[in-house]
């Protein structure tokens, strides 16, 4: 195989795994991946990626851009960081992301944990 063929069929993998790409495309991609194992590979792992960016895109807790950086200065300000921080540490990741998230609304007046879901932390935090 062509390694410039390779090239173009691994340029269109990622318009291949969102079915984005024209049907023609779709099936000269899918006839070489049948034949070319290093295409195959690449294909496995652009489907991976595909499928684990739209589980992230759907997951509901997914921070906003920037948030990151508003909850970092926040916690650098003493005032109401301790306790916060303590309970982080022994707490899971996905928890931890919410813990820091009712914080930083907390902290910052920003809204962005509605009354509800801070509800729930504190629910399963017990
Ligand atoms: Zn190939």
């Amino acid at each position: 195989m062509s390694e410039r063929v390779c090239q173009e069929v691994q340029a269109q993998l990622p318009a291949y795994v969102d079915l984005s790409l024209p049907r023609l495309r779709r099936k000269l991609v899918a006839l070489h991946l049948r034949r070319c194992a290093a295409c195959q590979a690449e294909f496995s792992i652009q489907r991976e990626l595909h499928v684990g960016l739209s589980t992230l895109a759907g997951a509901p807790s997914a921070p906003p851009e920037g948030l990151l950086e508003s909850l970092l200065e926040n916690s650098s300000s003493p005032r109401g960081a301790a306790p916060l921080r303590g309970a982080v540490s022994g707490a899971k990741p996905v928890l931890s992301v919410a813990l820091l998230v009712a914080g930083a609304a907390a902290g910052a007046g920003a809204g962005y944990v509605s009354w509800l879901s801070a509800k729930n932390v504190r629910r399963r935090l017990r």
